[in-house]
C-alpha cells in the first residue's frame, strides 16, 4: 500500500497580537483515509476518484472513524496560557511538548486583547457585545499595566534568586508560552468541531479556525464531508 506523504515548507498564521499557529510536518491526505478502509476489502486506490470521494462521505456520515486517523499534523503554537489551559483539555489523538517555565526564563510577552466585549445573557448560550471605546480603552490599559508589573516582580525575584518555577507564580495567564502539538485528522475535526464554533472563546477559535485551515487544505474532501456532516468527526 501507498503512502501519501507530503512535507510541506512551514506555514505560519499569525493570531491575536504577538501569536501564531504554524504547520510544522504534515502527513495527511483523503487517500489515506480511502485505503485505510480499502484495505477491509485487499483493495488498493492510486489516486483520488469520485467513488472514493463518495467512501469518504459515506465513513463519514456513518461514522466509521478509525480510517480517519491515519493521517498527522504538527504544528507550533505560540498563545495565552489561558488559549492553552482550553487547549490542552483535549486529549484524544493530541500530543503537547510546551516551554517550560521551570527551566527557562518566561519571555515578557503578554496578550492585550482588541476584542474586549461584554458578556450578555445566561450560562451556555451567552453572547458577546462591544464595549464602548471608553471602556475598551480601560480595559487594555488594565491588562497591560498588570501584566508589566507581574513581569516587573518575576524580574525582581529572579534577580534575587528565587527559582523560575517559584517566581512564575506572579505571571498573568495572558502571558505567551509556546508549545508542539500533533494530532491526526479525526482528533483534529473534533477538536474544530468543539472550539471553532461560536460558543468556544474568541481567543481559541482563532487557533482552531487557523488549525482547520490546513484540514481543509491537505484533505479537501475529509473537510467537505466534515461541514457536511455538522461539523461533527466520526
Ligand atoms: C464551549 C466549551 C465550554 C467548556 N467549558 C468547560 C468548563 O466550564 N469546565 C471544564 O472543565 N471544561 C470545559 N470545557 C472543556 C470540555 O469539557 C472538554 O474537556 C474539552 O472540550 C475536550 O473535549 P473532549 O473530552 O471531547 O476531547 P478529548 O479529550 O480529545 O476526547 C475526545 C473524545 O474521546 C472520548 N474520551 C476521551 N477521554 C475519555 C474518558 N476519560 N472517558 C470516556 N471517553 C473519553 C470522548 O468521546 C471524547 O469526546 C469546555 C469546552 C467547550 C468547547
Amino acid at each position: 500500500m501507498t503512502a501519501m506523504t507530503e512535507v510541506l515548507p512551514e506555514t505560519v498564521v499569525p493570531i491575536l497580537d504577538k501569536g501564531f499557529l504554524a504547520l510544522d510536518a504534515a502527513l495527511a491526505s483523503d487517500l489515506a483515509v480511502v485505503n485505510g478502509a480499502r484495505v477491509s476489502f485487499n483493495q488498493e486506490s492510486e489516486e483520488m476518484t469520485e467513488r472514493d470521494a463518495g467512501l469518504v462521505r459515506f465513513l463519514m456520515r456513518e461514522r466509521h472513524g478509525s480510517p480517519f486517523e491515519h493521517g498527522y499534523f504538527r504544528f507550533l503554537v505560540k498563545a495565552p496560557l489561558f488559549v492553552v489551559r482550553e487547549h490542552h483539555r483535549h486529549r484524544a489523538g493530541h500530543s503537547y511538548n510546551e516551554w517550560s517555565g521551570r527551566y527557562s526564563k518566561m519571555d515578557a510577552e503578554f496578550y492585550v486583547p482588541d476584542n474586549v466585549r461584554t458578556q450578555v445573557g445566561k450560562p451556555g448560550a451567552y453572547r458577546f457585545e462591544a464595549v464602548d471605546d471608553h471602556v475598551r480603552d480601560e480595559a487594555r490599559r488594565e491588562i497591560e499595566e498588570n501584566a508589566q508589573h507581574a513581569f516587573e516582580a518575576y524580574e525582581r525575584m529572579l534577580e534575587q534568586g528565587v527559582a523560575k518555577e517559584v517566581a512564575r507564580a506572579v505571571l498573568p495567564l495572558s502571558t505567551y508560552t509556546k508549545y508542539y502539538w500533533s494530532c491526526n485528522p479525526r482528533s483534529l475535526m473534533h477538536f474544530c468541531g468543539l472550539r471553532n464554533h461560536e460558543s468556544a472563546q474568541f481567543e481559541i477559535q482563532q487557533y482552531a479556525a487557523a488549525a482547520e485551515s490546513f484540514l481543509e487544505r491537505l484533505m479537501p474532501v475529509t473537510h467537505a464531508a466534515f461541514i457536511a456532516n455538522g461539523r461533527t468527526a466520526p
